[in-house]
């Protein structure tokens, strides 16, 4: 059984007043709920406000947005896996649609990333996804597998087994139009066919892979309820913290 896991991806947003003042409402809406893994991913800056608060609670893990593959260094601007780990940081993000579209991360990138992160025992959220043009053009499973295959190159079937994918469609990134449930499950199906093709059947079946994409709480039990789905990166809904508390609460659900 794979755990599920609800990440919130809060992008460029909450500066760290407004990460205090996330906590308090979401905190008291989750409770002491454990059945499902709760990651939220503040912009740098806010990390050590939101390792602080989080420091004595259980069932709330941080995440980065991202790291540098680069251990230490002239790398100006850059963020390394040890500087996480000392804020308490456990999952980062990698290759973000934004990163790869805004500032040209290739499969390669994230690659030396992701092997990083597992270097630094930080679990690693690899983020594939089609374009629309790419769906349009009934490329989406040539897209998944090539980034599959280049961003997920040369990890032990331990360290796959620690790895998040997020699948994650461009075209329903911050747009609020959603994948339906069928054409996200059909996708996670593929990525682990792909996983038991390129790994091993048992490899694959442990590997929890995320659908994110104008996730909200009115979609999230249709979401989540599809046999390959184990978990949701939420961008804009996960900025509310009573919507992001009912988005994890409605996925506990169906855990029961
Ligand atoms: C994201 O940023 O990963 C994302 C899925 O954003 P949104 O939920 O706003 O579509």
């Amino acid at each position: 059984m794979r755990k599920k896991i609800i990440a919130a991806n809060w992008k460029m947003n909450m500066t760290v007043g407004e990460t205090e003042g996330f906590f308090k409402p979401f905190l008291l809406e989750l409770g002491g709920e454990k059945q499902v893994e709760v990651v939220i991913v503040p912009p740098f800056t806010s990390l050590a406000k939101a390792g602080e608060i989080l420091r004595n609670v259980q069932n709330v893990k941080l995440g980065a947005q991202n790291m540098s593959a680069e251990k230490s260094g002239a790398f100006t601007g850059e963020i390394s896996a040890a500087m996480l780990r000392e804020l308490f940081v456990r999952y980062v993000v990698l290759g973000h649609s934004e990163r790869r579209t805004i500032f040209g991360e290739t499969d390669e990138i994230v690659n030396k990333k992701t092997h990083a992160a597992h270097a630094a025992t930080l679990r690693p959220i690899v983020c594939i996804g089609e374009t629309l043009a790419e769906r349009d053009g009934n490329q989406v499973e040539a897209v998944l597998e090539k980034q599959i295959r280049g961003s997920l190159a040369g990890l032990s079937a331990d360290q796959l087994e620690e790895t998040v994918i997020a699948y994650e469609p461009v075209w329903a990134i911050g747009t609020g139009r959603t994948a339906t449930p069928q054409q996200a499950q059909d996708a996670h199906a593929f990525i682990r066919r792909k996983l038991t093709e390129l790994w091993d059947a048992a490899t694959a079946d442990k590997v929890r892979i995320q659908y994110g994409g104008s996730v909200k709480p009115a979609n999230t039990a249709e979401l989540m309820s599809q046999p390959d789905i184990d978990g949701a990166l939420v961008g804009g809904a996960s900025l509310d913290p009573r919507g992001f508390a009912e988005i994890v609460l409605a996925t506990v659900k169906l855990a029961n």
